[in-house]
């Protein structure tokens, strides 16, 4: 072998080594999905240490994929006091479909480590303080139970109390059904609770994110002053082949995603992840100041009527 060649070998056996195809060889299953990542959207497998660099966005087609709350709360936030923690869901209904509701509660919460489908507590982002409540899909398909209101609807009268700006990031499949009617109601209360938070001149930005749909679609997903969804989000009331069976005609491939929904006014930004965090924490801060002005200038109302 000339020396030329030995380079060569050497070189093809370090690459060999570092693909995921000869990774696999020496790797079990579990081993494989902590290490590497494939993109749902491209198929193309990454290093899972590289993508959670690039906040979980695919670096070769841009595939957004979907985080959890803790996650989410770390890249939006600097710091962040969590609320109402201990809030866990009862059983109601004494509902059973394929097992008891608290069976499933139980699973959702060893699959995710949380005590509900939502996290909400008062953040600050580059000194900026505001009220964020995130869902979490992965509980339970993110499903608006009772608690889920109630936490929602506890942050929305904090940061009426403390003036503060309220960020919620949606992620939901809607109600849950195993609260019934329970469930059904938190659209009314969190509803209520931001008319009046609404009155008081304070804004409220929605964040829908993938994938946003039913009861948190009709409440507080799209109560917002600004409703802005996360690039490549899919959002609508019914799914897609619902609509489909009952309409009996095809949709647009892009329908119910966020680019459609902003060509058809019903967001009023989509923003990439890489971006969320800055320009979250910039209309805060636009929002604060107009307040500070505002309130400067009612100040000042009496002195020129007098
Ligand atoms: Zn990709």
């Amino acid at each position: 072998m000339s020396l030329r060649n030995w380079f060569a070998s050497k070189r093809k056996a370090s690459s060999a080594s570092l693909s995921p195809e000869s990774v696999n060889q020496r790797l079990s299953d579990d081993d494989l999905e902590r290490l590497w990542i494939q993109c749902y959207n491209c198929q193309e497998r990454f290093p899972k240490k590289a993508i959670q660099e690039n906040l979980m966005v695919c670096s070769s087609c841009n595939y957004h994929f979907r985080i959890g709350a803790r996650e989410r709360i770390e890249q939006l936030t600097d710091h962040f006091q969590e609320m109402d923690a201990e809030l866990k869901p009862i059983d109601p209904l004494h509902f059973y479909d394929s097992e008891p509701y608290p069976k499933k509660v139980d699973k959702a919460e060893k699959k995710t480590g949380l005590n509900e489908a939502v996290i909400t507590g008062i953040a600050t982002t580059n000194e900026t303080r505001f009220a964020l409540a995130v869902m979490d899909f992965a509980y339970l398909g993110g499903s608006m139970g009772s608690v889920v209101g109630e936490k929602i609807t506890r942050l929305i009268e904090t940061a009426l109390e403390q003036r503060l700006a309220l960020v919620v990031v949606s992620s939901s499949g809607g109600a849950r059904m195993q609260e019934g009617t329970f469930s059904l109601m938190q659209m009314v209360k969190t509803g209520a609770a931001l008319a009046q938070f609404h009155e008081a001149g304070l804004l409220y930005i929605s964040l829908l994110t993938e994938p946003t749909f039913g009861g948190v679609t009709a409440s507080y997903g799209t109560l917002g002053d600004l409703i802005i969804a996360e690039e490549g989000a899919r959002v609508g009331f019914a799914g897609r082949r619902v609509i489909e069976q009952t309409i009996r005609q095809k949709l647009p491939p892009d329908f119910q995603t966020a680019n459609y929904l902003m060509k058809y006014g019903q967001v009023d930004m989509v923003i990439h992840r890489h971006k969320l965090r800055d320009d979250l924490v910039r209309l805060i801060q636009l929002h604060n100041k107009s307040l500070e002005r505002a309130g400067a200038f009612s100040k000042r109302q009496p002195m020129v009527q007098v």
